[in-house]
């Protein structure tokens, strides 16, 4: 089978590999589609300490069922599946208390694994779920980051009339402001630093969305909104994180959905004294999932909308770099193996 294999920097390259041999739970899955993840291009960029090359990387996809191992169940062979890229042990306490997507010792597809840039993948049967009819396999490879922000959105409490600023417009910001919607009446506030993304923000239901590329994020929002009760940080640097401080309400919380920085300088008397919550926040467990693929089925959040770009498997490269260099207003690059 054709596998693109990650070396390291922007070196990526075709090979031809074995069929992976499946486990009796496990499911070799045929894959049509799979999204390139911003983790996915930080690698590509070298600036990941996460991934390790070399790698097969790609945990956004769907496809379809190609062979069944002896043990699994609920499936057969044809059947239409997203498949749910963490893979938790259901042993460690966090998974005990349902916690799975912090489990201590979980795996993800195309980190720990090898990963959906190849034309077969085998995972754990659970780890299936159906495509719906109504979902194209490209909309099926973005149902992973819309849990993300369906499990972002869900640990967060947000009143009806809440005042939601989203600093970031990137796909997770975009999704979030998507399920923004239907939670509150109040202000839906999208910072960026780019236009086209910006447009999509309010296409997408944000009530104002700001390019704040050339002004200072804390004083344009202050003089044009004020303070907001709830802020997802969806970019994850320090810079960023001191926004999400500046603009919230006393008693507000931040949902910190963004990675980039990893240590940072904040003002804590800010946050002690102000009474806000900092809330980590990481990846989904399976119920989340199942509710991401409910809603792009019924049609409440645009999956469609998101995916500029359709590559052929050969063409990986170009997508990576395109992504990378921002290109033809690019926002998901999906791979058709
Ligand atoms: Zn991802
Ligand atoms: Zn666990």
């Amino acid at each position: 089978m054709k596998v693109a294999v990650w070396y390291g920097d922007k070196n990526i390259v075709l090979e031809d590999r074995p069929i992976p041999s499946i486990g009796e739970k496990d499911v070799l899955v045929r894959v049509k589609s799979s999204s390139i993840c911003g983790a996915d291009l930080h690698a590509y960029k070298g600036l990941s300490k996460r991934r390790k090359p070399p790698l097969v990387m790609g945990h956004e996809f769907s496809g379809m069922v190609e062979r069944l191992g002896d043990e699994t169940k609920g499936l057969k062979v044809g059947d239409r599946v997203v498949v749910e890229p963490i893979i938790s042990c259901g042993k460690c306490k966090a998974c005990k208390k349902g916690k799975t997507n912090v489990c201590e010792n979980r795996k993800l597809i195309g980190l720990n694994l090898d990963g959906a840039f190849a034309e077969y993948v085998s995972v754990p049967y659970e780890k299936c779920h159906e495509l719906p009819r109504d979902l194209s396999f490209d909309e099926g490879a973005i149902i992973e980051p819309l849990a993300v922000a369906v499990h972002a959105v869900n640990i967060t409490p947000i009143s009806s009339n809440d005042n939601v600023l989203i600093i970031g417009s990137g796909v997770i910001g975009l999704l979030i402001t998507q399920l923004l919607r239907s939670r509150t009446s109040g202000d839906i506030l999208v910072t960026g630093r780019r236009d086209y993304l910006l447009e999509k923000a309010r296409e997408f239901g944000a009530t104002d969305a700001i390019n704040v590329i050339d002004c200072d994020a804390v004083k344009t929002l202050l003089k044009k909104h004020g303070r907001v009760d709830v802020v997802f940080e969806a970019v994850g640097s320090n810079e960023t994180v001191n926004q999400s401080i500046s603009l919230v309400e006393s008693g507000g919380s931040i949902t910190l959905v963004g990675m980039l920085d990893r240590e940072m300088t904040v003002d804590m008397m800010e946050v002690v004294a102000r009474e806000i919550t900092l809330r980590g926040d990481y990846g989904y467990t399976t119920d989340d999932f199942k509710e991401a693929i409910e809603l792009a089925s019924s049609g409440k959040v645009d999956l469609k909308g998101l995916i500029t770009h359709v590559l052929p498997l050969d063409e990986i490269k170009k997508g990576f770099d395109i992504l990378a260099e921002r290109r033809e207003n690019v926002i998901k690059v999906v791979i058709n193996p």
